[in-house]
């Protein structure tokens, strides 16, 4: 069925709600796609089931209900809008769906004048990644850029060719093109592939029809300028979450012990939503360590009240100095540092 411009597969929906004979079920979508759930719920309605809308956000597969569902007594959860659990393996109760919605947008016109523009450049090869939304118009993008002559790349994710999420890259395959396109409303994904790739990166937003290259510059002026910072930090806010893909409360202990041993002391605070509000009502910290979604600390710096950081980063911190230091590693999850003495 087609709900305000999104594809939804209503008969794997049926299909998994006879499957798990439910009563109840709980629709999660983030904010950009709150309209569609509304039109699962009253698809849900018409087979006789009773269906609630989860009014609060969600950032990603890694944001799942599951306390939310079983406050209420539902017997299942429908997650609109992401491919599946990111960073987690969900419980098989409740059972969950995790249901995409394909935009109808053909995004082609526009692909085709970012060809022009990246033949303008010299590219003749590109590593090609969209998010779930647009996904399936990846074969026939990458179809016209073969056409026109392009060598195009394209990694598997979770299963699905060519398939980015905000925090991994891996489908963007070996990194050897001479530049990467992703497909995907907004910038969020593009930057995430710029940082991650290291490779000159252009978005695409099929829903304005703009797109861009990404400039790095300042986002990676604003990291050294964070990182410099918490070099002298004496006190630190370690940020752990309760969103099922993005609780890393073990590394959380692990980095409290390693700045303990180097005599910095650590405060661990739970949050669900982050906000800066909740974080100011804490105190005052030197600096904050981010170990929920690392794209807070790159896109949202605003948020916290004193030089943040992720996880990826804190040894340079450790390391008193940024010697080595990458983007990369605002995206990567490589403790190894916290081994050492
Ligand atoms: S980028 Fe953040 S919100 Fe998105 S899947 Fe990763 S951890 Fe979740």
């Amino acid at each position: 069925m087609n709900v305000n411009g999104y594809e939804i597969d209503e008969r794997e929906i049926e299909r998994w709600v006879k499957r798990n004979t439910l009563r109840r079920i709980l629709v999660q979508a983030p904010d950009g796609l709150k309209s569609v759930a509304l039109g699962v719920i009253d698809y849900l309605e018409s087979l006789g089931m009773s269906a609630l809308l989860s009014a609060d956000h969600t950032w990603g597969g890694c944001d799942l209900a599951l306390d939310e569902a079983k406050s209420v007594g539902a017997d299942g959860i429908i997650h609109i809008g992401h491919h599946g659990p990111v960073w987690f393996k969900p419980p098989e109760n409740p059972p969950i769906l995790f249901i995409p919605a394909y935009s109808i947008v053909d995004p082609t016109h526009v692909f085709e004048k970012l060809l022009d523009e990246l033949e303008r450049n010299g590219v003749k090869s590109i590593g090609l990644a969209t998010t779930i939304q647009h996904i399936t118009w990846l074969t026939s993008l990458k179809e016209t850029a073969r056409k026109r002559g392009f060598t195009v790349e394209t990694g598997r994710y979770a299963g699905f060719e060519g398939l980015v999420v905000g925090c991994d890259y891996s489908s963007l395959g070996t990194g050897k093109s001479d530049a990467i396109v992703v497909v995907a409303g907004g910038s969020f994904h593009a930057l995430g592939a710029a940082i991650w790739s290291g490779l000159p990166t252009w978005g695409l937003d099929p829903y304005t029809g703009v797109y861009r290259r990404v400039e790095l510059k300042s986002v990676l002026a604003s990291r050294l300028y964070a990182l410099s910072r918490a070099m002298d930090a004496s006190s630190f806010l370690l940020i752990v979450s309760v969103k099922p893909g993005q609780k890393r409360m073990e590394i959380a202990m692990r980095v409290k012990e390693a700045l303990k041993r180097r005599g910095r002391k650590a405060i661990i605070a739970v949050f669900n939503d982050l906000s800066r509000e909740k974080i100011e009502n804490l105190g005052v910290f030197d600096a904050y360590i981010n170990t929920a979604c690392p794209r807070l600390v790159i896109d949202d710096p605003e948020i916290f009240p004193g030089p943040s950081l992720n996880i990826g980063e804190l040894k340079y911190v450790l390391q008193g100095s940024l010697e080595g230091y990458s983007l990369r590693d605002s995206l990567f999850l490589d403790l190894r540092f916290l081994e050492d003495p």
